[in-house]
């Protein structure tokens, strides 16, 4: 019988050992305290909150909740500028919440929003800029935020890529200090999803620069919890967006071993770089030196456009290695805003979402078979 090569796939979950999990959920079973802000809720958020560096934080079911959340916690009206090259979760969670989105382009050098491309969107309207961290490539928040303060915008960022990550920054005195990404703006929303560097099962979590949006605390957790802030008080129109104790208790195991999984995953990033660079027909986008990375992908751009990555692709597949066209396509190409918006409008972002794939990267991916993954990206690249 011939040997099946095994699939390697453009990601795998993090876990920690099966017994670690099995102490804390036996202390669930004792306590049949399954959920509603119990001890492992109560142990990881404030476990967060120092992990993050974060002054301001609360947890969520999951990402896509916590950003739905937050921007109906600022209660906004009109439109929102935001970036097209993204998961679907951004541009939903506007749409939902009754806003307007309105795409702004991205830069061709780390695909995040192009903040010189923001004040000709700008109208009567805007309410704020929901900018994203791409690939956990951090967004020039200084002129971002700069914009936004000019205009009376608040700025809520996508951060799901961005779990742990630190930018350095200048503090008044002068000296550098490193900043939680997740102080930046006046909010920001991370996903703990099964596929992200840092995972609940499913989860999230919004955090904010406390003393400035001190309000935020109070309002999540109302909206989170129905607006039950005692056994007879309903004091506002919540819905539910609560992180379960079984979740919970998964990321408090894995916070234990982030540090080496990131280790390992640096590891496959430099060693992908190292190989692939200098190869024609591959580019890479740039990482910023000032940027704490935590390695959660690895992309690359595939010259030629979406039929050569196209093809890059199919025949990465036909060898059991499958990376991801992420993102493609745009938001703005998506079938449910076909008719509303023009993928045109944003030509930078529909030019790298064609030629885009990212590679196989976890902790466990063996170096040798990323070597392989390159060996077989240079035999078809060009
Ligand atoms: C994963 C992700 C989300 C949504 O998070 P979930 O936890 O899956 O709901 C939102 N935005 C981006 C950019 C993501 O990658």
């Amino acid at each position: 019988m011939q040997e099946q090569k095994k699939q390697i796939l453009v990601t795998q979950a993090s876990l920690p050992p099966f017994e670690e999990y099995e102490a804390l959920i036996r202390e669930i079973w004792e306590s049949r305290w399954l959920t509603n802000m119990g001890k492992f809720h109560e142990e990881l958020k404030e476990a967060l909150r120092s992990c993050l560096g974060v002054p301001g934080i609360e947890l969520f079911v999951n990402g896509h909740m916590a950003l739905e959340m937050a921007l109906q916690a600022f209660e906004l009206k009109g439109e929102v500028i935001t970036t097209p090259f993204t998961f679907a979760s951004t541009t939903h969670a506007i749409v939902r919440n009754g806003l307007k989105p309105v795409f702004c382009d991205i830069r061709e050098d780390d695909a995040t929003l192009d903040a010189d491309k923001l004040e000709a969107l700008i109208t009567k309207d805007t309410a704020a800029i929901v900018p994203v961290h791409v690939y956990g490539n951090i967004c020039d928040d200084g002129k971002i935020s700069r914009i936004a303060k000019e205009h009376g915008l608040k700025v809520i960022y996508d951060a799901a890529h961005a779990f742990g990550e630190t930018i350095k920054q200048q503090a008044p005195d002068g000296t550098e200090q490193e900043k939680g990404v997740g102080t930046l703006g006046d909010a920001s929303m991370f996903s703990f999803h099964a596929t992200k560097v840092f995972n609940t099962i499913e989860g999230g979590a919004v955090s904010w620069n406390a003393g400035k949006n001190e309000f935020l605390s109070d309002r999540l957790y109302k909206l989170k919890n129905f607006g039950i802030m005692g056994k007879e008080s309903v004091e506002f129109v919540g819905g539910n967006g609560k992180m379960n104790e079984f979740c919970a208790a998964m990321g408090l195991c894995n916070l234990k071993h982030l540090q080496s999984w990131i280790r390992a995953r640096k590891a496959v990033a430099e060693r992908y770089r190292n190989n692939l660079s200098g190869v024609p027909g591959i580019r890479f986008l740039r990482m910023r030196e000032d940027v704490k990375s935590n390695y959660a992908y690895m992309p690359v751009l595939i010259e030629g456009g979406i039929k050569k990555r196209d093809a890059v692709y199919g025949y990465l597949s036909e060898q059991g290695i499958f990376p991801r066209k992420y993102f493609y396509p745009c938001a703005n190409a998506y079938d449910c805003y076909k008719d509303r918006y023009d993928a045109n409008e944003t030509p930078v972002a529909k030019t790298v979402s064609e030629c885009v794939l990212t590679l196989p990267v976890y902790p466990e991916l063996p170096l040798p078979e990323v070597d392989r993954i390159c060996s077989l990206l240079e035999e078809c690249v060009l």
